[in-house]
């Protein structure tokens, strides 16, 4: 097991500086349990000094008012200097977030990627026009930066998901205050330097660490904030929105989410079972977009479970630093111990253990390691199906047909993405209709690009991620008319 021997001191980032205050909060390596970073833990006070210089920089510097093309410039700059830092930012997020190093460089080139994207987007942007209304006027339509923009992370994927953000605001000429996670604030802290060394000028991004209650609630309810981008889980997701509603501040949130992951008897059987235990395990299962219920129609359950089971005995859980990991731990000992509750839970409402279900033991006791776990006989009613466990737990549940599958994916208060597998394109079009979630993949799991939007619906949130969506939530489209000659109002005339 990789130890580090250093411990990271962070401050806040401030226009353009880092902002020395109070104490800090200790983050431990959760593959080992040894302190890696130490984050400054702020307050609202600091919330308020970054959001006046997120304002100052939107209401009075160049950054909104240069033209797309510039900042585009600018940004393909920071992609290719993210880019640079792979290995850098990757360490970071290995050691804060416990992410297995392959996985890890994975998330700091799709950030670097969404950059880039972001760029092309906004150079490409255009409003609307309206010539012929009547011959007199003309009117368009617009994108104006929405203002001042909060970004609030969570720990799972801590640069991808910043970078699912940040880009497309400073695209559209946005400034930021990023509250990243109190648990893995590293790479957001190291993605405001290298973007001020690629040319965002100082003010433009600032980070305020510490405490969701501390930082991210005053964040969020901040009268001089513009706009909310929220990505964490519904409770907070919650509060977020309740902030910003008493405000009548715009708010976008990606939240918690149950995906299903329906294997028809028509499918691949080989290829649905590889890509169903990369869709449970990937991340350490603390993915919102996993695949943590497996629906399978009942002609091939048995054959698919030996498949599924045959599949997790291949995969390595260790030490996040070697190349050969799939698992690495799960993000504190907190989050391990809400996990077993589920099992225990899932074991009383007569749910069978194939695979994992204990902690692992050894060299991996000092971290916060579970066995990949194969659930069974999981039934409906129990919480194991119905509640985001967010651990490498999987369930397995019979169904009798489509239909069936689908009232059970949808009998969950999430809808982010759910998975169907056929080989038939008329059930995949029908299954793909009635499914309630923001994104289904047919025949794959966890693909496409940063040109797709992404996002939930129900209790997984509202507002999209990436692509052309994604940018436009950083908008503010504005309408202006134009008339070109004297016009009779027939109002007060005799
Ligand atoms: P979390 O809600 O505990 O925290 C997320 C962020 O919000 C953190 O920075 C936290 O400090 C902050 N926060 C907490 N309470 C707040 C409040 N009252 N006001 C403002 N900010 C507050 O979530 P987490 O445990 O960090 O992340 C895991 C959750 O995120 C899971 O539910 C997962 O499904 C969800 N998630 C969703 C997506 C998506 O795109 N839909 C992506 C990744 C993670």
């Amino acid at each position: 097991m990789t130890t580090s021997t250093s411990v990271r001191r962070y401050e806040h980032h401030i226009e353009g500086h880092a902002l020395a205050s109070g104490p800090h909060l200790i983050r431990d390596d959760p593959a080992t349990g040894q302190p890696v970073a130490e984050f400054a833990a702020g307050s609202a006070r600091e919330v308020d000094l970054a959001v006046a210089a997120a304002r100052r920089a939107f209401d009075h510097g160049p950054w909104p008012r240069m033209s797309a093309g510039e900042r585009a410039a600018v940004l393909r700059r920071f992609a290719a200097a993210v880019e640079a830092e792979v290995p850098h930012l990757a360490a970071l997020d290995r050691s804060e977030a416990g992410k297995p190093i392959r996985y890890a460089r994975a998330d700091i080139r799709a950030g670097a990627a969404h950059i880039a994207t972001a760029a092309s987007l906004v150079e490409t942007l255009r409003g609307d026009s309206w010539t012929d209304v009547d011959r007199d006027l003309l009117a368009y339509s617009a994108h104006e930066p929405a203002g001042v923009a909060a970004l609030i992370i969570p720990w799972n994927f801590p640069a991808g998901i910043l970078c699912q953000k940040l880009p497309y605001a400073l695209a559209l000429g946005c400034t930021v205050v990023v509250k990243p996670s109190e648990l893995t604030s590293g790479s957001a802290l190291e993605i405001a330097r290298i973007a001020e060394g690629a040319g965002v000028p100082a003010g433009v991004v600032n980070v305020v660490t510490g405490l969701g209650s501390e930082v991210g609630a005053p964040l969020a309810a901040h009268p001089a904030v513009d706009v909310v981008s929220f990505t964490g889980s519904t409770a907070s997701g919650r509060a977020v929105a309740a902030a910003a509603g008493s405000s009548l501040t715009r708010v976008g949130l990606e939240l918690g989410g149950k995906g299903a992951n329906i294997v028809l008897a028509d499918a691949d059987l080989d290829q649905a079972a590889e890509a169903a235990v990369f869709a449970a395990f990937f991340n350490s299962g603390q993915c919102c977009v996993a695949g943590p219920r497996i629906l399978v129609q009942a002609a091939i359950a048995n054959r698919f479970t030996e498949a599924v089971v045959a599949r997790t005995d291949t995969l390595v859980t260790g030490d996040p630093a070697a190349e050969r990991t799939d698992l690495g731990p799960l993000i504190h000992e907190n989050h391990l111990a809400k996990v077993l509750g589920y099992l225990e839970a899932g074991h009383e409402a007569g749910a069978r253990v194939l695979r994992g279900g204990d902690r692992l033991d050894g060299e991996l006791r000092r971290g916060s390691f579970l066995a990949p776990t194969v659930l069974d006989r999981v039934t409906p009613d129990s919480p194991v199906f119905r509640e985001e466990i967010f651990g490498p737990v999987v369930s397995l549940t019979t169904v009798a047909d489509a239909d069936e599958a689908v009232r059970m994916a949808n009998a969950t208060s999430y809808g982010l993405a759910h998975t169907v597998w056929t080989s038939d394109v008329s059930t995949a079009l029908a299954v793909s209709r009635e499914l309630r979630s923001g994104t289904v993949w047919v025949n794959t799991h966890l693909d496409g690009s940063t040109h797709i939007p992404f996002g939930g619906v129900k209790a997984s949130g509202f507002g999209r991620e990436a692509g052309r969506e994604g940018l436009l939530e950083f908008s503010s489209l504005k309408t202006v008319q134009i008339r070109s000659a004297r016009r009779s109002y027939g109002f007060g005339t005799r």
